[in-house]
């Protein structure tokens, strides 16, 4: 392997990961990624939209209970819950949407794309818009220069990022609000926004569907507004805004965690040493407890980023089928309890320690600002 040597790294070599009982995460693995494909059974490949539909169906009449409970209780013990609840469910939601940008919900793209824009527009995302931003995640995963959504920035673009980009970027619980913010501008570094069919994000054949994906969240939009304008802004806030910024903690909590934050440094490639199989290796899976259900098994990371045509319901039977060829290059999540309170220091951690990458170097790891709030004389 090849680490940068132009910045000082000042992560020791076991942080790295580096050559720990003989194995080095970041080396090229001595299977491919057909060897992956025909360790998982034939019928996970399949897709079955009745079976898709009818967790839309189960999530949907979840999010009518609560909603129909918290009108009806109207009472300050159940709110909290309420809004925990339901913050969850648009998650769930979320995930589904997830599916059908992939075309891993059915076969059938033109019930893929309204099943994600109705999924997608009720959580006020645009569905093609960051279907297609993530498309560029899968297919550049792991890559410093290429990546999308929570990129390591080099070196020379962390030192200038002012002071407050840094809090938001990096002290709880700023970026766990991140993604409307990412939708807007994207990442530090990077520009282009979901919402603009002229986005550098996109391509020019691309521009009729994301107009069309903007069109609907406009009319969501409106939608909110009529209802504040109805029934009062507080009691649509109670009703709708709370869960959305829970539902936004869930997105940055899962989207962060399944690219950071492991016992062993995770590498990141660039040029040559970059491969799509290498890549989805860098990625983490998670134990969510209870959530795993609720969330569609989202936690099966690995095998969603290198095969995202597998369902979301055979994610855990092809991650189990896959395990014994990936061997030391998967990594094991950490058990979780009935809740996943351990993820919070992993996130803490990752956070403090996580900051740049060296300006150079095709393999290289994140590094640690030990002066991030110090005042430089250019700020
Ligand atoms: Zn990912
Ligand atoms: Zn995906």
């Amino acid at each position: 392997m090849s680490p940068s040597t132009t910045t000082k790294d000042t992560s020791t070599m076991e942080e790295k990961g580096e050559h720990i009982n003989g194995f080095d995460p970041s080396a090229a693995p001595p299977f491919r990624i057909a060897d992956i494909r025909a360790a998982i059974p034939k019928h996970c490949w399949v897709k079955n939209p009745w079976r898709s539909m009818s967790y839309v169906l189960r999530d949907v009449l979840v999010i009518s209970a609560l909603l129909a409970a918290a009108v009806y209780l109207d009472a300050w013990f159940f709110w909290p819950v309420y809004w925990v609840a339901q913050g969850t469910m648009f998650w769930a939601l979320f995930v589904l949407g997830h599916d059908c940008g992939h075309g891993s919900f059915s076969d059938v793209a033109i019930l893929n794309n309204v099943v994600g824009h109705f999924l997608h527009s009720a959580i006020l995302v645009p569905y093609h818009g960051w279907r297609l931003s993530h498309k560029t995640h899968h297919q550049n995963h792991g890559n410093v220069d290429m990546d999308e959504s929570w990129v390591p920035m080099p070196e020379k673009i962390y030192k200038d990022l002012g002071i407050s980009t840094k809090l938001l970027r990096f002290t709880i619980p700023f970026p766990l609000f991140a993604y409307p913010m990412y939708l807007w501008h994207r990442s530090p570094g990077k520009t282009g926004s979901h919402f603009n069919p002229y986005s550098s994000l996109f391509s020019p054949q691309d521009r009729k569907h994301v107009m069309t994906s903007t069109a609907c969240w406009i009319g969501m939009l409106a939608f909110l507004l009529y209802l504040s304008f109805v029934f009062g802004s507080a009691i649509t806030f109670k009703l709708y805004g709370v869960p959305y910024l829970i539902f936004v903690v869930w997105l940055d909590l899962v989207t962060y965690l399944h690219h950071h934050g492991y016992e062993r440094k995770l590498p990141w490639y660039r040029g040559k040493e970059w491969s799509y199989l290498r890549g989805g290796l860098t990625t983490v899976d998670r134990d969510y407890g209870v959530f795993n259900n609720i969330q569609h098994d989202i936690g099966t990371h690995v095998i969603h980023h290198l095969f995202p045509q597998i369902p979301h319901y055979h994610l855990v039977e092809a991650t189990k089928a896959a395990k014994p060829v990936i061997g030391k290059y998967y990594r094991e999540p950490q058990k979780s309890g009935p809740i996943p309170i351990h993820l919070i220091k992993i996130l803490v951690s990752s956070l403090r320690e996580d900051h740049y990458v060296s300006n150079s170097g095709d393999v290289v790891f994140y590094q640690r600002d030990p002066n991030m709030f110090s005042i430089r004389k250019s700020e």
